[in-house]
């Protein structure tokens, strides 16, 4: 893929450390999010205590382990990161928790995929901060309890909906993400063009944030491929029209669409009229995962209108068609 939103070499990683805000003022856009974190980040810190846990979710790409860094730093606190797949045993999370500094900040990305008998230790911890643990094995074993320093949770999600019950009404604050508008994106790709000393003029932003699909992972990753281009073949200055020629290369489209998104529309409305189809009918058309369709793919087309998700299944709406420049076949009154 050539601008999917996850993060891809160790490489593009440290340059995404590099560009990422380190303070809440920083940080562009997601008023609401900010608006919330400001008021429970001043209170802890007034207080002294740990923050409430949070749980972030959105879209990957958007902000949240960002955010995760930010509010550690704003606390003064250090942040411990880690993330669901990676803790497979219960003692794995048990050794985080208790290596916590009081009010720490404990980062856990993709905490929808926590296996259920070590989400069963963050239960007490988040509640009282306790764990249970077991010492011993066979008839000898038996159960202790360990007191844990005051500490707060940051759990971030693609879909706030694959949590637990029990886990998600641990959290006392819940922020979701948005999409970005252009003219936020455009600010980002702005400082991040001043931190890699890329020369670009006010539109040549604005083009790469209108095709970032809302997301500043996106956009800071276009704006390293644009500058790649227009070494090559430019100046090296980054102006609209080569953000243009540039980005028609990388096959990102006028409106932001990739390879993928073109893919998914295509499918629906070719193999299956439009829709509605479901969503494995979907994936096996397009030979990609459920799930990455519905956490990368889906939230950004049905946020821009082309896409609908109903009870039935996926309908590609008349601005799909008009995208690909297919005629639309004449609906009932439904
Ligand atoms: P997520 O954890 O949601 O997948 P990240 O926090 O890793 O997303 O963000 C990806 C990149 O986008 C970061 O490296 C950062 O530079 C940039 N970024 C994200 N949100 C913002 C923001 N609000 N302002 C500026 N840059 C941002």
């Amino acid at each position: 893929r050539v601008v999917s939103a996850a993060p891809a070499s160790p490489n593009e990683e440290a340059i995404e450390r590099a560009l990422r805000p380190k303070g809440l003022a920083e940080y562009v856009g997601q008023a609401k999010a900010r608006e919330q974190l400001e008021i429970f980040i001043g209170a802890a810190k007034k207080r002294s205590e740990a923050m409430d846990h949070v749980l972030l979710f959105g879209p990957p790409g958007l902000g949240k382990t960002t955010l995760s860094h930010i509010i550690a730093n704003e606390l003064g606190v250090n942040l411990r990161q880690t993330s669901g797949p990676v803790l497979e045993k219960p003692k794995d999370l048990a050794a985080l928790l208790t290596n916590l500094e009081r009010n720490d900040v404990l980062f856990i990305d993709e905490i929808h995929r926590l296996s259920p008998v070590v989400e069963e230790i963050l239960y007490p911890a988040l509640e009282d901060y306790q764990i249970d643990i077991m010492i011993g094995e066979g008839p000898a074993a038996r159960s202790i309890k360990l007191d844990l320093q005051p500490f707060t949770l940051v759990g971030a999600t693609t879909r706030a909906g694959m949590l637990t019950n029990p886990l998600r009404d641990r959290f006392g604050i819940v922020a979701r993400l948005e999409f970005y508008t252009s003219e936020e994106l455009a600010r980002i790709v702005t400082r991040s063009s001043g931190l890699l000393d890329v020369p670009i003029d006010a539109e040549g932003a604005v083009e790469i944030a209108r095709r970032s699909r809302g997301t500043p992972r996106i956009a800071n990753r276009l704006l390293r491929r644009v500058r790649d281009y227009a070494d090559v073949k430019g100046d090296g200055r980054i102006t609209k029209p080569l953000a243009d020629r540039a980005l028609q290369m990388l096959d990102v489209d006028p409106q932001g669409f990739d390879v993928m998104d073109r893919k998914l529309l295509e499918a629906v409305i070719h193999r299956f009229d439009g829709g509605p189809v479901g969503l494995d009918n979907v994936a096996a058309a397009i030979g990609e995962e459920r799930d990455t369709i519905e956490d990368v793919i889906e939230p950004y087309l049905i946020q821009q209108g082309f896409l609908q998700r109903t009870p039935r299944g996926r309908i590609a709406t008349m601005a799909a068609y008009r995208h690909l420049g297919v005629t639309p076949p004449k609906r009932g009154s439904a």
